[in-house]
This record gives structure tokens, C-alpha cells and sequence, in this order.
């Protein structure tokens, strides 16, 4: 199998580069570097920028303002966004809702949506996980009675990312109690003003309010909202979370954030010597960077696999990419804490009244964003399908157990 890109892979890889390095702005690209939480006009304003270029959705349909860019394109585009550092585009609606839309929906959905998911000029989160419904998505519970023209959508739905920003939320809900619990199942487009609904934040372990809680209350929608077929949601959301595995691995990112701890171990000193000359630390980079190549090198199978057609399914493979690649991010976070030691303990950062007794180490100020970033870090082997539940994946797919 060859993994090598082609001279023309090789130009476009330079002409993405280029762009990346000329137009990420310069205030985006220093946050993503120092790990600090990007503001919602940060996603929009590079978003924007893509839009212009005619790149914001580069895997669509060209019909539907995609580049018709081959699987290796997309992977070399996706793969230098990472790396510049670029912002990821907001996934649900690029890569969640836009796809299921061009897919299932009708054309006043496409008319109505897809342009505006382009530019990001809907926020959209996504309202699949309840509580007690994740791994086992299909016992969702939110329920959707028809009413005439309406349907009328009572539940709550969880861990809804940055629920707090969007205009629209898509949902699965059920409208068939009585059928299996697959079959009973509709996907339904809901406008976050639409009275009724309630967002209440969740903060997570790193003190930040990424994810909340959505309860609706007898939350009237029109039935033109409904995307495809009554009670066919699942068979949507199947086609849907496949997509959610594109990219998983973030290699680009994990490059990039490897890149950063090699010039902070630079910066500390340990007994007298930049940390980076310490062999044993050395060490400990060089282990990541080969289970990173090993990874690049998986990716590339896969996209390679791609390349010669896998009659549109998603590669089981990906799977092994979603658990190596977050375990990796991981480590690379685990790393980058033992770069600062005790200066990236947030609480004694903080100013107290301990009265000199416990006088808190003062680190350098990029030190302050590691701790948060490193607890942050454990989400990735949750959300997009836990671990686990990959590893059931290549247990069946793959090994056929
Ligand atoms: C940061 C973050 C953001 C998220 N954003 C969204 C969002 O925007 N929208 C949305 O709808 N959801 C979102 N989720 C929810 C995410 O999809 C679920 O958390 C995930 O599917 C796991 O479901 P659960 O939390 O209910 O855990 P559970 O399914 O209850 O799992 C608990 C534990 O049991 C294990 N387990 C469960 N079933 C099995 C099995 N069959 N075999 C082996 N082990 C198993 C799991 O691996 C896990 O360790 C987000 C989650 C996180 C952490």
C-alpha cells in the first residue's frame, strides 16, 4: 500500500498551508496554542473566513457548496487546519446536522438551512444523550406527539454542547412508544427561542460551562421540521454519528500541542538544565511521537482505503483511531503537567487567606491554562462514543468475536 502523496497531494497540502498561515487570525491561533477557551465570535469570525474561500464545507456535495476534494484532500486540509492552529468548525453543524439534512431532508431544508449552516450563521448543538440514554442512545425517552400541524416535545435532553450559544438544536425524539425501541424514533429540528425550552449549564471538572442540560415543556414544533420520514430518526442518526467519527483521531492537533510542550520543556529549568536536555523526559517525548507516527500512519491506511472506495461506509478502523488518538491527547496533557509540576495547580494559584503559611508557588502565566487543560482532556474518550463502546466496535466489525 502506498502512503506516500502524490507531487499534486504535495502542492495542495502547500497551497492550504499557505492559506492557513495567512489568514488564521494571529489572536485565534495564540489561544489554541496557550490552550484557552476560544470565544463564540472566534468560531464564527474563522468560519467566515473559510466560507469566503469557498472551503467551510469542503466534504459536502458540490451542488451543496462542498470542493468535491478527494478523501486524501480532506484529510491533508483537515490534518493543516490542526496543525496552523486553526479552530475546528463547529462539528454539529458542518458535520452533524448539514450532512443528515442534504441526505434525508427536503429542499426547503436545504433551502432554508445548509447556506446559513455554511456560514455559521445558525448555531446548531446537537440533542441526542439523556439522562440514563448515551451508550444505549436508542432508550431515549423525549417524547413528540403530533397536534395538527405541530408536534409537541416534552424531556430533557443532557450534555449538550454549548447549548448555550445556539439558535437551533437537533433532536431525536419519540414519537412511537409502543414500537421497538429503534423504530419508534424521529429526528426533529427545534428553534432554540421556541418557548418552552429551558437551558441549564453543567461546569465541568476544569471549571468550565461547555456542556448543559436542555428540558423542553410542551414545546410546540412545526411538523415541517421533521427531517425524512416519521419513526426513521434512527436510521439518520445512524448515518450521522459515522460522520461523528470523521477526523477523531486529531493527529493535526496533537502535533501542534506537542510542538508547544517541546518549547515550554525549553523554558524550565530542572537541576540547572532545560528540561528538554533531561534524557529522561527526552524519552518520554520520544514515546509519544512514535505512537503518534503510528497513528499518522493508521490514518493514512484508512483514508488510503478510502481512496480505492469503501462503498461509502464508515471504515471500523476508525474506531482504533478515536481510542488511540484521545489517548494520545491525553498523554500529551498528562506531559505537559509534569513540565510546570506544581506551578499548574490552579487552587494555589488562586489568592487565599493562609496567611503566609502556605505561600502558593508562583508560576509563569502560561502555566495556568495546563491543569484546566489536562482535566478537560478526559472528555475525549467519552463523547463521540465511549472507548468502550469502540472497542465493542472492533470486537465485532474487525475480530468478529
Ligand atoms: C464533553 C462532552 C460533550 C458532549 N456533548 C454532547 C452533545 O453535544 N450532544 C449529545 O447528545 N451528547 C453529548 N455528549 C454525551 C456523550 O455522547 C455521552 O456521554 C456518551 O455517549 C456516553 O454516554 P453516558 O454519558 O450516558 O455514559 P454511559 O453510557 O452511562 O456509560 C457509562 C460507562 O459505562 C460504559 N459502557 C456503557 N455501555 C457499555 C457497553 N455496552 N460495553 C462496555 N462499556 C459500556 C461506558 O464506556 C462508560 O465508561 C457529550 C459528552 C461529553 C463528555
Amino acid at each position: 500500500m502506498d502512503l506516500r502523496f502524490t507531487p499534486e497531494e504535495i502542492a495542495f497540502r502547500d497551497e492550504v498551508r499557505a492559506f492557513m498561515r495567512e489568514h488564521v487570525p494571529d489572536k485565534i491561533s495564540r489561544k489554541i496554542v496557550e490552550g484557552r477557551r476560544l470565544a463564540k465570535s472566534d468560531l464564527i469570525d474563522w468560519q467566515r473566513i473559510l466560507n469566503k474561500k469557498g472551503w467551510a464545507v469542503p466534504h459536502w456535495p458540490q451542488a451543496c457548496g462542498g470542493t468535491g476534494w478527494s478523501s486524501v484532500k480532506l484529510y491533508i486540509f483537515r490534518d493543516e487546519m490542526q496543525q496552523a492552529p486553526a479552530p475546528e468548525p463547529l462539528p454539529f453543524g458542518v458535520n452533524m446536522v448539514g450532512p443528515v439534512i442534504i441526505a434525508f431532508g427536503n429542499e426547503a431544508q436545504k433551502k432554508q438551512f445548509l447556506p446559513r449552516i455554511a456560514n455559521l450563521d445558525d448555531w446548531w448543538c446537537q440533542g441526542f444523550s439523556e439522562p440514563g440514554s448515551g451508550s444505549d442512545l436508542a432508550s431515549l425517552k423525549t417524547s413528540a406527539k403530533r397536534d395538527g400541524n405541530t408536534y409537541v416535545v416534552n424531556g430533557q435532553k443532557t450534555w449538550t454542547t454549548l447549548a448555550q450559544y445556539a439558535d437551533w438544536i437537533f433532536c431525536l425524539v419519540r414519537t412511537d412508544p409502543a414500537a421497538k425501541k429503534q423504530e419508534g424514533i424521529s429526528f426533529l429540528l427545534v428553534d432554540m427561542k421556541t418557548p418552552g425550552i429551558t437551558v441549564r449549564p453543567i461546569q465541568t471538572i476544569d471549571g468550565g460551562r461547555e456542556v448543559n442540560e436542555v428540558f423542553f415543556d410542551d414545546v410546540r414544533v412545526p411538523a415541517e421540521n421533521l427531517v425524512g420520514q416519521e419513526n426513521k430518526g434512527w436510521d439518520y442518526a445512524k448515518f450521522l454519528l459515522s460522520n461523528e467519527r470523521t477526523g477523531i483521531a486529531r493527529i493535526g492537533i496533537s502535533k501542534a500541542r506537542l510542538r508547544r510542550l517541546k518549547e515550554l520543556a525549553a523554558l524550565e529549568q530542572a537541576d540547572g538544565t532545560p528540561l528538554i536536555e533531561d534524557q529522561a523526559f527526552r524519552r518520554k517525548i520520544a514515546a509519544i511521537e512514535v505512537e503518534l507516527k503510528a497513528l499518522e500512519m493508521t490514518q493514512l491506511r484508512v483514508v488510503a482505503a478510502d481512496r480505492r472506495g469503501n462503498n461509502g461506509k464508515p471504515d471500523p478502523a476508525s474506531s482504533i483511531l478515536k481510542i488511540k488518538g484521545s489517548e494520545l491527547q491525553q498523554a500529551i496533557t498528562e506531559l505537559l503537567l509534569e513540565v510546570v509540576g506544581p506551578y499548574a495547580l490552579p487552587e494555589q494559584r488562586a489568592g487565599d487567606d493562609s496567611e503566609g503559611w502556605n505561600e502558593p508557588p508562583v508560576g509563569p502565566e502560561w502555566a495556568e491554562t495546563l491543569a484546566p487543560n489536562y482535566f478537560n482532556m478526559r472528555k475525549v474518550s467519552i463523547y463521540g462514543g465511549t472507548n468502550e463502546i469502540q472497542k465493542n466496535i472492533i470486537a465485532k466489525a474487525i475480530l468478529g468475536l
